[in-house]
């Protein structure tokens, strides 16, 4: 393997260690401990195990976390009431509800119905809105942790060539806009983009959010590019069940400059990156400097 590799697990420890040195001092100068409530509806598996982790994580690094549990056929109402409820809790500074929501609950309205500032997921639109021209915004986690990465490695992107495979409102292109506020020339790629592997032979950064395992092989990266792989896809090789991302990591190894691994890599920085949210949304109500380095 010839590239670097880009380890997503110390950088999200190291995240998680900004995180709990800056929440112990608001709590010992300020008198306030930073709250993440989040709020699963129903019983799906994956969420569950999501939900646990943010909890658990949340809590290790000295915030407060409430997790808020509900049936599966939970009406809209009693949902929209319970976020706003969170949203006018002082000691709730940031609001998740995990999704995909039941079907009978429309996506939209209920992001739309959590307080902008305290959405720390970045999916309201008023967020979205802030982050496209350029403005202090909630960033989406996922985003966010790969173009701390990105920056970690490089330094600035300033003039660069990336290419985001994935145009997705939660990870392509919330992505596409971050590079574009670094500075990077930037093209979205998607299922209808022609000719896709001389499209990607450009890219100086390659971010990969698909959902196809090692759909990116090889010998579509140019040598010495970047390559992030935000993928998660669980198959079966060997007979074993395996996690792997988008792009096939052997043969990309061999002509990247740096990649990340998956598992290891974007992955968890996405909770890191939550929780960094969550203690800047606490700053930003508490007009309190906010945490170097842990924004875009
Ligand atoms: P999505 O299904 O919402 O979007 C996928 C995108 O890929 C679409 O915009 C589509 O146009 C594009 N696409 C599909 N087929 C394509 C093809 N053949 N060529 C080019 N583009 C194609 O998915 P998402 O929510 O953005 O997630 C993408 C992947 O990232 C998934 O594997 C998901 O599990 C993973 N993910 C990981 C994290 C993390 O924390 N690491 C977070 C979110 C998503």
């Amino acid at each position: 393997m010839a590239a670097t590799l880009i380890d997503g697990k110390a950088f999200a420890a190291k995240v998680r260690g900004q995180v709990a040195e800056h929440v112990a001092r608001l709590k010992e100068q300020n008198g306030i401990t930073p709250g993440l409530a989040v709020v699963l509806v129903g019983e799906d598996p994956a969420s569950q195990v999501y939900v646990r982790s943010k909890g658990k994580q949340t809590v290790e690094v000295g915030m407060n976390s409430y997790e808020h549990k509900l049936e599966a056929d939970t009406s809209e109402a009693d949902l929209l009431a319970l976020i706003d409820q969170l949203n006018n809790d002082p000691s709730v500074h940031g609001i998740l509800v995990q999704l995909p929501l039941p079907k009978h609950l429309d996506e939209d309205l209920v992001i739309n119905s959590i307080a902008p500032e305290k959405d720390v997921d970045g999916f309201h639109i008023s967020n979205v809105g802030l982050l496209g021209t350029g403005q202090k915004s909630m960033v989406p986690c996922t985003p966010l942790g790969c173009l701390m990465m990105l920056r970690d490695h490089h330094g600035s992107l300033s003039g660069m060539d990336a290419v985001v495979i994935g145009r997705s409102n939660i990870v392509g292109k919330p992505m596409a806009q971050l590079l574009l506020g670094d500075s990077c020339t930037v093209t979205i790629a998607h299922s209808r983009t022609k000719d896709l592997p001389d499209v990607v032979r450009r890219a100086d950064i390659v971010v990969a959010a698909v959902g196809r395992p090692e759909m990116v092989p090889g010998d579509w990266i140019k040598d010495g590019a970047t390559v992030i792989d935000v993928g998660i896809n669980r198959i079966e090789r060997d007979g074993k069940n395996v996690l792997v991302g988008d792009v096939d990591f052997a043969s990309a190894a061999e002509r990247a400059g740096a990649i990340t691994p998956v598992p290891g890599g974007v992955g968890p920085m996405t909770i890191a990156c939550l929780l960094a949210n969550t203690v800047t949304a606490c700053c930003r109500a508490n007009n309190l400097a906010e945490p170097e380095g842990l924004t875009a």
